[in-house]
């Protein structure tokens, strides 16, 4: 059954979008985060522990497209989710929440995300290279 079929509200889905793919589960993810418009699900190769991609489940490409009212509750999806991650793990004090939209911004997946990105005091010297990372073109 897809998710428009269980009554969810993918609209506008991309066959080639690995997003789009896990939004419908025909790709595996860990999720965090599930409601009718908006899903979170860990990054695959996270920056640091608990990296976060908060994703409207219709496919826009980039914050252009993005309808003003799905860009809200996506940011309030990332809000949450923030705080699920705080509450899970006390080491957190503090976020990077990253959107690159454009490939000449970094952007990778032609999806909408934000990055929730937690930091920690004395993170390791690799963390900030990978955030950095995120904002080159690939
Ligand atoms: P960006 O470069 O800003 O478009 O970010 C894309 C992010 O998606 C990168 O941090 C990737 O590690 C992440 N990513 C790519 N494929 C997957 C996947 N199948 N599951 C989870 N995260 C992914």
């Amino acid at each position: 059954m897809t998710c428009k079929e269980a009554g969810d509200c993918i609209e506008k889905y991309n066959a080639s979008c690995i997003f789009c793919k896990i939004v419908n589960k025909e790709l595996s993810s860990t999720i965090v985060y599930d409601d009718q418009r908006i899903i979170a699900f860990g990054d695959v190769n996270p920056a640091s522990k608990g990296h976060t991609l908060v994703i409207p489940k219709d496919h826009y490409v980039s914050i252009d497209e993005m309808p003003p009212d799905i860009l809200g509750k996506t940011i309030e999806a990332a809000k949450k989710v923030t705080e699920m991650l705080r509450a899970d793990d006390h080491t957190i004090v503090a976020f990077n929440l990253l959107n690159c939209s454009g490939a000449a911004s970094g952007q990778s997946v032609g999806h909408f995300h934000i990055h929730v990105i937690p930091r920690r005091n004395g993170d390791s010297g690799e963390v900030v290279p990978k955030i950095e990372a995120l904002l080159r073109p690939k």
